[in-house]
Formats: structure tokens, C-alpha cells, sequence
């Protein structure tokens, strides 16, 4: 165990291999039911987010990007008049949509085109039928879970104010459905609540904030909405992130904690499907005990993944990537976190290929540029992209997550075999 300032720390600022903020769209329409995501970008940004979402055949996408033309770069035409034009003709012909996110992109940036303006400006013309908001998911300075965080950011100031007088929790950052149902079931038996999730299922159901509200983050990259719902008097609970049964236990007891509930209903409220998680780990920890883990910084989720692998695992950690480190985000992790454990935050990609060769870990996590080549030297690799498209919070999906790390080594020793 160690605190943060004892952690040895590799800061680095060089070329990165990481998808950029836009890769957010694909959880995310799936999360919020009557919101569209109009990329204001080029080719390439249609590309990225149409090969990472998949083809939609059978029914009415929910993402798109309005291209900008040689002519809008060039500054020849006004991209404004453009959009208006496209997002007009977007809203006429869909109905169902009621919230629109304007996405802005590198071009979009480069260009200096104002979508914040264009948000408000659109806003006057559809707004109440639609709620217009904007954020950026250029890949310039960000990290791809970043986008998410900057859309979560973009609803805050439009979350009515609480006026309850008891306490209520925000649980903040996007899980699955069916994560969401298990973590309301299972609160609802501690009794804790009224409980809400931020992002909601509907874009305009938005949660109320206020000095009454507890914040119990689900996902590790959602700081600057944290701060923002902080600003709106919201209070942080600190916990790590509920990956695995540890994570899930602290998790879920730093709500229990603030609602005053005892340890001994707290225990035997969580028992049966704590030991049903225990009980799914035990297969994989035979497998990943003792192997020697090397984490890419790609998804913001390595460093409460790596804590999961070490405490629950038995897992060696190599090195521990991270985009960037947020102590308030980590500081509930880190303190689980070994003092042997090598930090890195940033990426300068050669200089960390080259500590990753040298040290041969058993297996790489990784973005997908990366996970190729490094199979092909002979190194295991799981993509990290996966772990943020995969149920993998709570107790009930603490045996699958394991598995994800273990399914690489498994393959390798059939094919060696
Ligand atoms: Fe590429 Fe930037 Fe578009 Fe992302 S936003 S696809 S990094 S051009």
C-alpha cells in the first residue's frame, strides 16, 4: 500500500497513440435514447466514428457528422450558414430526436467555428421541442474517454436545482443498463437513495444538483464534471471505482457511510452476491496469479483496473499507464496500489514500447495501433478499448472482467500447446 507522493511517477510528453474524444459517441448514444450526435468535422471524423459504432441498417442512427468542405477550411464559405442549413433539415425529418449535441472536432477547432454560438443560436429557433448543447471531442489534447466527460460537462448547467431537504446520490459517468438496475437493486436493499444516474436514459430527464447531493463516481475519467456538480454544491464521496469485489465493497460503502447504514446490514446486505463474485474470480485467479502486467495509458481506466488485477488477482504490475493523473479522481485507488508499482502519465509511445519490450511483460493492455505489432514480437495484449464497451462494473460482472484479461493468456497456451 502507498500514498500518492511516495509513488514513483514517469511523466512524459510525446507522440501518443490513443483515439480521440468522438469514440465517447458510441457508448453514449446508446446510453441517452433520444439524443443525436452531429459531429461538425471531416472525412476522416466520419470515418472513426462510423467504423467504431458500427453500421446501423436497420434502424435510424443517432450520430452523424456534417462535413466541412475544402471551401468551409479555406474560410471561402461561412460554415455557419452550412450547419444551420443541415441541422434544420436534420430536426424536420426527425422528430424523435430532442436533444442534439453539436460535436466539435479538430477542424472544427482549427477553423475557430464557435458551436457554443451556433448552440445558442440554433437553440432560439428549436428550443423548447429541442435542447441544442455542444461540446468539443477533437483529439488534440485529449484522450478518447475525455469526450464523454466533456458531453457530461456540457448538461450540467442545464440540471434543474435540487430543493430537497434530505440527501440524495448522483452516481455519475456512464454504466450499461443492466449495470444500472443491479447497482439500483442493491442499493435500494442497503437503503440508500433516492438514487439517480448521470447520464440518464433520456437526455432531458436530467437529474436535479444541489448542496443535498452525494457524488459516487462510477467511472475514473469524469473529472471535470465532478467539479463541475461540485460547483453546483454537490459533494464528492471518495471511493475507488467498483471493479471487482473489493472495488464494488468500498464502492457501495462509501454511499452506505454517508446514510449512516450499519456494517452489519451493510454486510449481510452485500454477502450473497459478494461471495457470488468471489466465487467467479477464483477460475480466472489461478490463471493471472503471479504473471507480470504491462498497461498502456489509453482509457483512463488503468489505474482502478490494475488495482483489481494486483489486490483480486494476484496480478505483478509492470508498469501503470495513465493519460493523465487526477489526483482527485485516483486518490482512493492509488492508496491500494503497491509501492513497487512504476506510474506513468502521458506517453512518449517509442520510449515505452522500448520499456515494454525490455521488460517482456506476460500481458499488454493497450490501444488497437499498438496491440498488432506487439503480437506479432511475441506479446500478449488485450485492446483497452474493450474494457470501456463491456459491462464490467459491480459484483455480478467482476468473473467476466477477469476473464477479459485472462482470455489472451488462455489462447496463448492453446496455441503453444
Ligand atoms: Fe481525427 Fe481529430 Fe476528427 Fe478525431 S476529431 S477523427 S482526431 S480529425
Amino acid at each position: 500500500m502507498s500514498t500518492v507522493l511516495e509513488l514513483p511517477v514517469i511523466r512524459e510528453r510525446g507522440q501518443r497513440e490513443v483515439f480521440c474524444g468522438l469514440t465517447g459517441i458510441v457508448w453514449l448514444h446508446r446510453k441517452m435514447q433520444d439524443a443525436f450526435f452531429l459531429v461538425v468535422g471531416s472525412r476522416t471524423c466520419a470515418h472513426l466514428v462510423q467504423s467504431a459504432a458500427g453500421v446501423m441498417i436497420f434502424a435510424e442512427p443517432r450520430f452523424a457528422t456534417a462535413i466541412l468542405s475544402e471551401r468551409d477550411l479555406a474560410g471561402l464559405a461561412d460554415a455557419n450558414d452550412e450547419l444551420d442549413r443541415v441541422v434544420t433539415q436534420l430536426l424536420d425529418r426527425r422528430p424523435d430526436i430532442r436533444t442534439l449535441f453539436l460535436v466539435g472536432s479538430c477542424p472544427s477547432e482549427v477553423i475557430k467555428l464557435d458551436l457554443s454560438r451556433a448552440a445558442e443560436r440554433l437553440n432560439g429557433q428549436f428550443m423548447p421541442r429541442v435542447q441544442i448543447l455542444n461540446y468539443s471531442g477533437s483529439g488534440i489534447e485529449t484522450t478518447f474517454t475525455q469526450g464523454e466527460d466533456a458531453c457530461l460537462c456540457s448538461m450540467v448547467p442545464h440540471m434543474p436545482k435540487s430543493t430537497t431537504a434530505t440527501q440524495e446520490l448522483l452516481i455519475v459517468g456512464t454504466v450499461a443498463d443492466v449495470v444500472e438496475d443491479q447497482f439500483s437493486r442493491m442499493f435500494d436493499k442497503l437503503g440508500v437513495g433516492p438514487v439517480r444516474f448521470f447520464p440518464p436514459r433520456r437526455a432531458r430527464d436530467l437529474p436535479p444538483v444541489g448542496p443535498n447531493t452525494r457524488l459516487l463516481l462510477a467511472q475514473p475519467f469524469v473529472g471535470e464534471t465532478a467539479r463541475a456538480l461540485m460547483a453546483r454544491g454537490a459533494t464528492l464521496l471518495s471511493a475507488p471505482y467498483p471493479f471487482g469485489v473489493n472495488g464494488t465493497t468500498a464502492w457501495l460503502k462509501a454511499a452506505a457511510d454517508a446514510w449512516n447504514v450499519s456494517d452489519a446490514h451493510f454486510d449481510a446486505a452485500i454477502a450473497p452476491n459478494a461471495d457470488r463474485a468471489r466465487l467467479a474470480l477464483e477460475r480466472y485467479r489461478t490463471q493471472l496469479e503471479g504473471k507480470r502486467l504491462f498497461m498502456f495509458p489509453d482509457s483512463q481506466l488503468e489505474i482502478p483496473l490494475s488495482r483489481f488485477l494486483h489486490e483480486e488477482c494476484g496480478m505483478e504490475l509492470v508498469e501503470v499507464g495513465t493519460p493523465y493523473l487526477d489526483k482527485l479522481m485516483m486518490d482512493a485507488e492509488l492508496a491500494r496500489l503497491p509501492d513497487t508499482v512504476q506510474l506513468s502519465e502521458g506517453q512518449d509511445v517509442e520510449k515505452q514500447l522500448d520499456r515494454c519490450r525490455d521488460a517482456r511483460p506476460d500481458l499488454t493492455v493497450c490501444g488497437l495501433g499498438l496491440a498488432n505489432p506487439l503480437e506479432a514480437e511475441g506479446l500478449r495484449t488485450k485492446w483497452s478499448i474493450e474494457l470501456v464497451f463491456s459491462p464490467v462494473h459491480g459484483f455480478e460482472q467482476a468473473g467476466d472482467l477477469a476473464e477479459l484479461f485472462a482470455r489472451p493468456l488462455d489462447r496463448a497456451r492453446r496455441l503453444a500447446v
